[in-house]
Parts: C-alpha cells; sequence; structure tokens
C-alpha cells in the first residue's frame, strides 16, 4: 500500500525538482532528516535528495531553472544548492561495502531501497517520491513511521554491521534520542542496539576526534543533554570519549559518610545551564555548557576525608581548571580564546558563592568583576546553575545571596567600571615620564595602581592613579624628568 502524504512538498521547489528529474528521466526522491522532521512537525530548511542517477547533473540542471549556484563535492560525489532559505543537498543512491579500517565506504551507483538500507536508522530512511506518478508518496521499507511514531531508535541492518561499519552512528543514535525526546514523547534506543553499542565500543578508535566533538557539540546544545551523557555512560562510550567525566562517578563512604555523587549532580548542572537560557530567552551557548559538563572535573585528585567533618573537594575549582588544556588538546579541540572562557569558567566557578558566605564587600565584588570581565553575567548563570540541593531551604538561601551578589555587582560595575578593566596607568605614559627603560619599575608601579583600585583606595580614574603612582615611584627612587 502507498501513503500519499500532502503539504509536506507544497514548496515550489520541489515541484521544480520534480519537473527537471522528470526531464532527465531519473527517479529523485527527497528522503532523511527532512522527511522525519515533517512527520514530527519540526521545522527543516536542509533537504536532501537522493537521485537515481547523478546528483551532481540533477542539481546542475535544478540551478538552471531556479538561477541558483551549485557547489559540487566532488569527493563525496554531492552537490549543495540554496534556493529561497531552503538547502538542498543532492546525491546519487549508492550502495555501500565497508573495510575495517575505515570508516569511509566502498561506493557504487544503486538503487533507492540500497540506498535506504545504508542509511542508519528506520527514522532517517524514509523517502518521499518526487515522481509525478506517485507525488508525495512515502516510501518507507523499515516501518520507520511507525518507529517515529512510538519514539523507537533502531538500525535498519543488523545492529553490529551498521555500528561497526560506521561507528560515528553509535553517537548519532544517542545524539537522535536525546534531541528528539520531548516531555511526553520520549525516544529510546532499541536494546539491541545499546547490546550491540557496548559489543563495538572499541570501533570508536577509528573515528577523528573532530567528528566525536560534533557529536558531542550537538548533544550538549539539546534542551536535555543529560539523556545523552547517560546514554554514552550506560554503553560505556563516555569512558573511551571523555574518561575524566566517567571518573566524577560513583560515591565513596568512609564512617558512614556519603559525598555527593558528582557525575548526576554534573549533568544535571548542564541541563539547569539549558534550561536556564531557554528561560532567559538566550541562545545556546555551547562553550558555557563545555563549562557546566567540566565544572567539577577536578573533583575526583581533590577528594580528602576529613575524620571528624567529612569529605572535602578543596581546589577541585584549580585543579579543574588546569585540566581544561589537556581534555580540549585530547579531543582537538581549538586552544584558542574558547577553551580560556571555559578554563577561567570552571576556576572561577565558586567564587559568587564564596562570596556570599563570607560577606559582600565592595573589594572582593570588584575582584570578580575584574576576574570574570565580560564573562560574569555566564559566571553567574553557571553559578546558578551549580545548586542542586535538595533541600529547599538551602536552595532559596543560595540563590537569594546570589541575587544580593548580582546587585552588589550591577552596583559596583556602574561606580567603578571594572568590567573591562584597562589601568588609567599605561607602561608608556611611565617611561616617558620619569624618562627610563623597560624594566620591572613599570610593571611593580602599574600593579601597585591596580590593586589600589581594586581594593577601593582610590577611585578608577586617572587623576587618582597618577598622584599615587608618583608617590609609590618616590619610594622607587624615580623622579620625573619634565
Ligand atoms: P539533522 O537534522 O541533524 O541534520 P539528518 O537526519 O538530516 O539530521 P544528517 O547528518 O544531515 O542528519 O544526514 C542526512 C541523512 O543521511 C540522515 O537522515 C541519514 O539518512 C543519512 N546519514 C547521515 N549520516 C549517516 C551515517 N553515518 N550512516 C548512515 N546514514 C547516515
Ligand atoms: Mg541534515
Amino acid at each position: 500500500m502507498t501513503t500519499v502524504t500532502h503539504g509536506f512538498l507544497d514548496d515550489p521547489v520541489f515541484g521544480i525538482v520534480s519537473d527537471v528529474a522528470s526531464s532527465l528521466g531519473v527517479r529523485a526522491y527527497v528522503i532523511g532528516g527532512y522527511v522525519r522532521d515533517c512527520f514530527l512537525g519540526r521545522p527543516n530548511d536542509d533537504i536532501d535528495i537522493v537521485v537515481e542517477g547523478s546528483g551532481i547533473a540533477l542539481a546542475g540542471a535544478v540551478a538552471q531553472r531556479t538561477s541558483g549556484k551549485v557547489t559540487v563535492f566532488k569527493n563525496f560525489g554531492t552537490a549543495m544548492l540554496r534556493h529561497k532559505g531552503k538547502e538542498l543537498e543532492f546525491v546519487g543512491a549508492r550502495k555501500e561495502s565497508y573495510h575495517r579500517e575505515s570508516r569511509k565506504p566502498v561506493v557504487e551507483d544503486g538503487t533507492l531501497e540500497e540506498d535506504q538500507l545504508r542509511r542508519d536508522f528506520t527514522i532517517n530512511a524514509m523517502a518521499f517520491s518526487l515522481q509525478k506518478e506517485d507525488y508525495g508518496a512515502l516510501v518507507d521499507p523499515f516501518g520507520g513511521i511507525r518507529d517515529l511514531s512510538e519514539g523507537i531508535i533502531r538500525t535498519p541492518l543488523d545492529p553490529d554491521t551498521t555500528y561497526s561499519d560506521d561507528p560515528l552512528r553509535m553517537l548519532r543514535a544517542i545524539r537522535f534520542a536525546t534531541r528528539l525526546s520531548e516531555e511526553g514523547h520520549p525516544f529510546t534506543i532499541v536494546p539491541e542496539s545499546l547490546d550491540s553499542m557496548r559489543r563495538n565500543r572499541d570501533r570508536l578508535a577509528i573515528l577523528s576526534k573532530e567528528r566525536i566533538v560534533e557529536e558531542l557539540d550537538k548533544i550538549l546544545l539539546t534542551s536535555r543533554p543529560s539523556m545523552g551523557f547517560r546514554l554514552m555512560d550506560e554503553t560505556g562510550l563516555l569512558e573511551l570519549i571523555l574518561p575524566a567525566l566517567s571518573r566524577l562517578k560513583g560515591v565513596e563512604t568512609v564512617d558512614g559518610k556519603g559525598h555527593k555523587e558528582n557525575f548526576s549532580h554534573t549533568l544535571q548542572v548542564v541541563d539547569n545551564v539549558a534550561s536556564a537560557e531557554a528561560a532567559q530567552g538566550l541562545e545556546p551557548n555551547l562553550w558555557l555548557r563545555w563549562a557546566a559538563l567540566l565544572h567539577d572535573i577536578g573533583k575526583p585528585s581533590s577528594k580528602r576525608f576529613v575524620p571528624g567533618s567529612g569529605w572535602t573537594f578543596h581546589g577541585h575549582e584549580v585543579i579543574g581548571a588546569r585540566m581544561v588544556p589537556g581534555i580540549f588538546q585530547q579531543l582537538k579541540m581549538p586552544l584558542n580564546e574558547k577553551m580560556k572562557y571555559v578554563q577561567k569558567l570552571v576556576g572561577l566557578h565558586l567564587r559568587p558563592i564564596a562570596l556570599v558566605d563570607e560577606e559582600v564587600t565592595d573589594s572582593a565584588v570588584r575582584r570578580l568583576l575584574f576576574d570574570a570581565g565580560d564573562d560574569i553575567d555566564d559566571l553567574m548563570l553557571l553559578c546558578n546553575a551549580d545548586i542542586t540541593s535538595k533541600n529547599p531551604a538551602k536552595v532559596s538561601r543560595i540563590r537569594a545571596n546570589l541575587e544580593l551578589v548580582k546587585r552588589k555587582l550591577v552596583e559596583v560595575e556602574e561606580k567603578d567600571a571594572i568590567r573591562n578593566f584597562k589601568n588609567p596607568i599605561t607602561g608608556e605614559y611611565v617611561m616617558e615620564l620619569f624618562g627610563i627603560p623597560p624594566g620591572k619599575e613599570i610593571g611593580i608601579l602599574k600593579e601597585y595602581v591596580k590593586e589600589a583600585i581594586l581594593e577601593g583606595e582610590i577611585g578608577n580614574n586617572f587623576e587618582e592613579a597618577d598622584a599615587l603612582m608618583r608617590k609609590r615611584a618616590a619610594e622607587l627612587g624615580l623622579v620625573p624628568v619634565k
């Protein structure tokens, strides 16, 4: 029986592709993510078109009709065309076979059916016909539509073959389960698939780190990343990908005292960041989510049991910040300002709370502003997300204190403008004033001024800074030359 769908191919571009394919005498189908998302009612502007014939030739002919420009990826045999906000990717239907050492298949031309067989999941293997005679007919050989409505992720072929051929699919399964799951409609990976992932986890070794991180990023950017990380953990993938995160698992007990389960806590914090961003109408900030994921990464190596008082993780934020570059490097992630941002947030994540535990003095607030700079709002968001206590009284107390810090931050910033602190005294000014070459005095004087400003001894302005600097310079034996 053929199900002909209505409404999904209304966009005129599908009619154009259909006409052009028919005039070239080739069969073309919309396939994959676009079809899936139509049924899920999720907007998707990426359209994959599979052709029994040359994808590149069809793309070229369509481009002539739409006066568009084609980008050809010769190595992949694909061509991309943009049209009115949609991105169309054309590919010839293919049959694949794999070598053990690589996830790059040997590719031959094939039929639609053969092409569907090589796709990762039943829900990603559905196609809409673009042929005149059955325009919009759903071609769904593996029951993708049923799996979609039941929220099931399963492979068309034997999972061992699917995952061993291309182990990236294990992470894709987890990513789709995480992304597609919604309140009231969860997606689960079938048990045979999960078992197969456990068996095939060593196959991850053939993947490039970049592809793995791409999937991690996509999982982190979902509305509930914890689900993906739990699945990675349950299948043994996490241990291979991010061992430092796996090490947060478990609770040790001494003298009947256990500590917080840091893995669950961490995942909760990542989810909290995601919900807070959504609630505040912010775009998902990938690097803030990485910071949340890694914020307690230093806990295992800082863990101590102090008889009589219990567990401490003293200095874990410092250890954690030091671990960040190594983790980024190991995953071949950028070692640029993004890494520094994550490192900074991990290193500072206790500061706002520590501040309220003592007393919210102006100088402590100025120092926090100085250290966090423009990332202060992100730090405060992370700090709020870090509150996962089950004790409501404790939670509301900490939240109230953080609000106090926030108000203080605004107040102090308005007064002293520390956020983008620029020392009013520059090195050039000092050298010219005293007629001295570069040397350690300059650092000493600038540091002295900075400290005085942060401590609130002088205001953040040139006049006061200059006067103070001249006084200190005199003590060092420096005399102005003019
Ligand atoms: P997204 O919305 O994330 O782009 P998508 O389903 O479109 O989801 P893509 O990565 O764009 O995912 O891939 C397009 C289609 O190509 C998939 O729906 C699937 O049919 C197929 N596909 C992609 N990657 C693989 C893979 N590694 N193995 C098998 N099939 C794949
Ligand atoms: Mg896509």
